[in-house]
């Protein structure tokens, strides 16, 4: 019999667990079919007609690659954002570019800080190119700044990750908070600020762009409020230089025609997206309102999702799996104290009401 041939060091050393199992899987292994799926904060509102059209007519030209510079995407970008089409770092998703960041940016054994309970997708790249993770836990339910910036100085860390809004507790700073944040992060060290949700923020929430900044790379989404998440479609905002060494490690052909035909086209509808957002403030508002309603209490939230917080961990978990039961997708942080929180997409508003009394009828059982 043949020898089995080594994987890499590192690869051979990550758990062989699968840390992301996407809904169907559950759906699939416990035979309930799921008819509210608010637990990935995709945006149940869907995209914009402009943006389904273009993509429809860009699927008829998917026989070709894409254009590997994303131009006319980029040029619009650059424009709206008044940077210069060379600061644009294109990936599909913000979840391949934190890869590319992590291969970027990490030598094996490299410090890296972010929040006890953050965006996992952020860790699960910097342990696969054999970074060390520094965990800095939540502080009063928000990613604690100070300590962020303290941690990172002191393992001497090469990135500090933050997402403002954040997820999954859907709070955020302000425009002014961060910038002083910003100022506390050692030189050598690169500060990641992932935008997901920044659609949803009020308007002071992200500092001004510096594109000469070389410390900072912000993560930029169509999969939230543009509604495209399958379609997988990010972008980054960095420093030329940044950008440049990007182009030396990036899947060139990663983004298809009809990803970035449908972005393009849903940058070109900002009413859609304005309508969105105005419909998710009133959802959100709901769900504080629900949540007080039934003893709970809401995290604030800049984002397309509220966390609930119901108490205890048990509970939670109760609420989950009875909610699950009933066709209910929501998630459950896995970290305390934010693992005493239901995570709950903002649906449309028949949805957030179909939500509400569920939730209702299942509470009621969850106190008896
Ligand atoms: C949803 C989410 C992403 C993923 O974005 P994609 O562009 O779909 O890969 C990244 N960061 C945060 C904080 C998110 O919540």
């Amino acid at each position: 019999m043949a020898g089995k041939p080594p994987f890499a060091d590192i690869v051979a050393g990550l758990p062989a667990s699968v840390p992301f199992v996407p809904p169907e899987e559950t759906e699939r292994r416990t035979g309930v079919t799921i008819n509210l799926r608010l637990g990935a904060n995709e945006s149940t509102f869907g995209m914009s007609p402009r943006a389904w059209e273009a993509m429809q007519n860009a699927a008829s030209e998917s026989h070709l690659y894409g254009d590997a510079h994303c131009c006319e995407l980029r040029t619009e970008l650059a424009r709206l954002h008044d940077v210069k089409p060379e600061h644009l770092i294109f990936g599909s998703g913000i979840d391949e570019l934190l890869g590319l960041i992590a291969r970027a940016y990490l030598n094996p054994g490299d410090a890296v800080t972010t929040s006890l309970g953050g965006y996992p997708t952020f860790n699960y790249h910097v342990e696969g190119y054999g970074g060390i993770l520094h965990k800095v836990p939540y502080r009063n339910g928000k990613n604690d700044l100070e300590r962020l910036a303290s941690t990172a100085e002191k393992t001497g860390s090469k990135i500090v990750y933050l997402a403002n809004p954040d997820n999954p507790t859907g709070t955020w700073f302000t425009a002014e908070e961060l910038q002083a944040f910003r100022s506390r992060i050692p030189d050598r060290c690169l500060l990641v600020l992932d935008e997901a949700y920044i659609e949803f923020a009020p308007a002071e929430t992200g500092p001004p762009i510096d594109p000469e900044d070389p410390g900072i790379i912000r993560t930029r989404t169509f999969s939230k409020a543009h509604g495209m998440a399958g379609a997988r479609i990010g972008y980054a905002l960095a420093h030329r230089d940044t950008a440049a060494a990007f182009e030396k490690i990036r899947n060139h052909f990663g983004i298809n025609r009809m990803a970035q035909a449908g972005a393009l086209a849903s940058l070109k509808d900002p009413g859609f997206v304005r309508k969105v957002v105005q419909s998710v403030a009133e959802g959100r508002r709901e769900y504080a309102k629900l949540a007080e309603e039934l003893g709970f209490s809401a995290y604030p939230s800049a984002t397309n999702f509220v966390a609930i917080d119901v108490g205890s961990a048990e509970r939670a978990a109760f609420l989950r799996d009875a909610l699950w039961q009933r066709g209910v997708f929501v998630r459950v942080p896995g970290v305390p104290p934010l693992n005493r929180c239901l995570r709950v997409s903002v649906g449309t508003p028949d949805e957030r009401k179909a939500f509400a009394r569920i939730l209702r009828e299942t509470a009621e059982k969850a106190m008896k």
